[in-house]
């Protein structure tokens, strides 16, 4: 027996159902039990019959988070550690010594996020449902994993929609050292070096879900003058040197990104100054450069996540236009644009008209020649698509 139930409202089971995670609090017609949040529940239909079982937080909209729609499988050490095992195993086939471990829903265990870097994990917990648990939870990640340690950046505002305030530090294990060496396969299967910084990174330190498309995009820079707008710390630009790209421009509003993107140019035998790095915002510098005349052969647009809210949608989809209007202008003829959104909330199919309002604005006749998406480590449910957050498109512009 869980100790609380939660009764779903007659006509709101099916979703739940349907395996779909969430347990809205607008679907609950009542709680029994012991309603103590973070603690483990039966999700039971206006029926009273078992439907699901997940931990509850009446803090949060998403009042409970489901975990299995077995009735016979409890909420044990065994639980954790079988999901825990299956996420690690999924990502066995994945080349390289960084990936995303653990991706929340999608892997069985909403709220919980894990990132391998070489020997070093970082966790992110961003439910009380796990951050209840995460100390337990990174001590079986280092046993199945053989990491050497787990680091936790819960530093995030979504754990204040949980009633949870940020927390880092190390969770289990030795602490990492400042700086972890990490290594990605070029175009060519060379490996190119990169520095993460889990402390003071952004997310967990480095973006692993752009992965395969840093070398997707490199594959069209030989010869190019490429743009990196948004670098952070120049993974882009670094695959586009090793292509063999022409002259590479970084541009960030971050000055510690663009430092370290300096070291990681000379980390692979590249002469940062042969390389442009320029802190600044990205929108103005776009502008100035079309003022100036100033013209690259492909740009990469990666912009931070723009639409954190449904509500976000409209701006954030005239600030992508105008984003992607400007660069379309400052393209050679026959330049190539490889442009992103990771905000969930935005539509593959909405980005891809953004962008189209963009050439008709740029007045810049453009084609679709690649589509981009989350690498293979930050799988989506068919039962919850809202996993799926990152789109890209690459477009030869006439
Ligand atoms: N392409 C990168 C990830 C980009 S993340 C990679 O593959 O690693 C988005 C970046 O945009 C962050 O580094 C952030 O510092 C930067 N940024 C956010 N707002 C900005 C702005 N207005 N102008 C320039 N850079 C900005």
């Amino acid at each position: 027996m869980d100790p609380i139930t939660i009764v779903i409202k007659a006509g709101r089971e099916k979703p739940i159902r349907q395996r779909h995670p969430w347990v809205f609090s607008g679907a609950i017609e009542r709680t029994e039990g012991r309603a103590e949040n973070g603690a483990i529940a039966t999700i039971a239909g206006s029926d009273g019959k078992f439907l699901a079982r997940g931990y509850y937080n009446r803090h949060s909209q998403i009042t409970g988070r489901i975990l299995t729609w077995d009735e016979t499988e409890a909420i044990d050490d065994a639980f954790w550690r079988r999901r825990l095992e299956r996420a690690i195993a999924l990502r066995k086939n994945i080349a390289g010594d960084a990936c995303r471990l653990v991706y929340s829903e999608s892997d069985g265990l909403p709220g919980l996020v894990v990132d391998r870097y070489g020997p070093w994990l970082v966790m992110q917990a961003l439910t009380l449902g796990i951050d209840r648990n995460k100390k337990r939870i990174a001590e079986w990640l280092i046993e199945l994993s053989g990491a050497r340690g787990v680091f936790e950046r819960s530093d995030v505002e979504v754990r204040r929609k949980e009633g949870l305030e940020p927390a880092t530090g190390v969770l289990a294990g030795e602490a990492p050292p400042d700086r972890i060496e990490i290594r990605e396969s070029a175009l060519d299967g060379r490996p190119l070096s990169f520095e993460v910084d889990v402390r003071a990174g952004h997310k967990t330190g480095f973006y692993l879900d752009q992965r395969a498309n840093r070398c997707a995009v490199a594959r069209w820079c030989a010869g190019l003058d490429v743009l990196n707008v948004f670098s952070y710390t120049g993974a882009f630009g670094v695959h586009a040197q090793a292509a063999g790209a022409g002259r590479v421009t970084n541009i960030d509003s971050s000055a510690d990104a663009l430092a370290q993107a300096r070291r990681h140019w000379k980390l692979n035998g590249f002469d940062a100054n042969s390389a442009e790095f320029i802190e600044a915002d990205a929108f103005h510098t776009l502008r100035r450069f079309r003022e100036e005349g100033r013209r690259f052969d492909l740009i990469i647009l990666d912009p931070p996540r723009l639409a954190a809210t449904a509500g976000q949608v409209d701006r954030a989809a005239r600030a992508y236009k105008d984003l992607n209007m400007v660069a379309l202008q400052i393209l050679n003829p026959g330049g190539l644009l490889a442009t992103f959104s990771c905000s969930g909330h935005i539509s593959a199919d909405l980005f891809q008209k953004i962008v189209f309002g963009a050439a008709i604005d740029a007045g810049r006749g453009a084609c679709i020649i690649e589509r981009f998406t989350q690498g293979p480590d930050h799988p989506v449910a068919l039962t919850f698509p809202e996993a799926e957050y990152l789109k890209g498109l690459l477009c030869r512009t006439d």
